[in-house]
């Protein structure tokens, strides 16, 4: 998607991934090498102007060294402190930004204590490489820890208090290289065993305080890190108030709605940052849902038939709980995206 966007600007792309089905080789030259190769990442970065990310869990090392021959956006400060929960919350901290309760958890006997401080219910999660909800378990009682910790297979984490919330909201925001910001409107999403099934922008019922609530947090994270590109945070909406739970130095598939859904979409965005350009406008047009195709190739043909409906399918192998594609739904109304939504779950559901 970053590479349909850059064909539109003018942006000619390169990329690297060690997976030589990587979708990205089908639109431009792809690299495919393991991050660890040092000659591959020296080919691979002869001759760029800027290098970006799309995928955080990539060795730090890797960047470093792409980094000393071309600019490297957002910058790599902003990549350590995503891959690592405990650099994560420290930098929410720090910025009064509120987030759960949590202490680390790099041993069995590390954890006993940290639940202990944090109380039940919990969530322990590994401080690295977790998405979609691996490496991570919801401790009840006490007696859950020993297995919890089975889990993440004593890897370094942390123990973190349950958020009782009442949705989950995500927040895409864009700074550019001169330190211009803007936000997308506030997304909901629902997720089930830990992946994002479908989000709904811009979210139901957001007031403009809760909007500006969490662009000012939004802020702080863009100017703490110096951040140039798009960034996303997620959070937990309470009784009292956003809760940040993670943030994604990357276009996020919360905001994969603003290809259809915005004025700008976020690849667009992402790449006019990281290449200097000024950013473009973040409205909304309309109301959009985005649904994730996960696991099995859907019946394209049935789902063009219903109207409002674009499918984005990204040439992967099907694999179990592996996000294969996405289908952006547009509508007059909230309830019209829902219905749709529903019409494209169906489909989805009986292949
Ligand atoms: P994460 O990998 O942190 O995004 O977690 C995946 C999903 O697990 C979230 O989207 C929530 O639905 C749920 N979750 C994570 N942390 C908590 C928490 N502290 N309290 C309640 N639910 C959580």
């Amino acid at each position: 998607m970053l590479a349909v966007a850059a064909r539109r600007l003018g942006v000619e792309m390169r990329f690297f991934s060690p997976d030589p089905q990587a979708p990205a080789g089908t639109r431009a030259e792809l690299i495919v090498a393991e991050y660890e190769n040092e000659a591959a990442l020296a080919h691979f970065s002869e001759g760029l102007d800027f290098a970006t990310y799309e995928f955080e869990s990539i060795p730090i090392t890797a960047v470093e060294s792409i980094a000393q021959r071309a600019t490297v956006r957002p910058p790599v400060r902003a990549l350590e402190t995503a891959q690592d929960r405990a650099k994560e919350k420290a930098c929410f901290e720090a910025l009064g930004i509120p987030t759960a309760r949590s202490a680390p958890a790099d041993s069995l006997r590390e954890a006993r204590a940290a639940l202990a401080m944090v109380g039940l219910p919990a969530v322990l999660k590994t401080r690295r490489l977790g998405y979609d909800g691996k490496g991570q378990a919801v401790i009840r009682q006490s007696a859950d820890l020993e297995r919890a910790w089975v889990t993440v297979a004593g890897a370094p984490s942390l123990i973190e208090a349950f958020v009782t919330f009442t949705r989950e909201l995500s927040l895409i925001a864009v700074r550019s290289s001169a330190g211009d910001v803007a936000f997308y409107p506030l997304v909901e999403n629902h997720h089930s065993e830990g992946i994002l099934r479908f989000s709904l922008a811009p979210a139901p019922n957001v007031s403009p305080q809760l909007q500006s609530q969490a662009e000012d947090y939004g802020e702080k994270v863009l100017d703490h890190l110096d951040y140039v590109g798009v960034l996303a945070i997620e959070f937990f909406e309470t009784a009292n108030g956003l809760v940040a739970n993670e943030m994604a130095p990357r276009v996020h598939n919360s905001g994969h709605w603003t290809i259809e859904g915005a004025d700008t979409s976020q690849f667009e965005n992402h790449l006019r940052a990281v290449t200097g350009m000024p950013l473009g406008s973040t409205d909304a047009h309309g109301v959009s849902g985005m649904v994730n195709v996960i696991g099995q190739e859907p019946d394209v043909a049935r789902l063009g038939e219903l109207p409002g409906v674009h499918v984005h399918m990204y040439g992967k192998q099907p694999a179990p709980r592996r996000k294969l594609g996405h289908i952006t739904v547009t509508a007059e109304s909230m309830q019209g995206v829902l219905q749709a939504i529903g019409q494209v779950r169906g489909v989805l559901a009986r292949k």
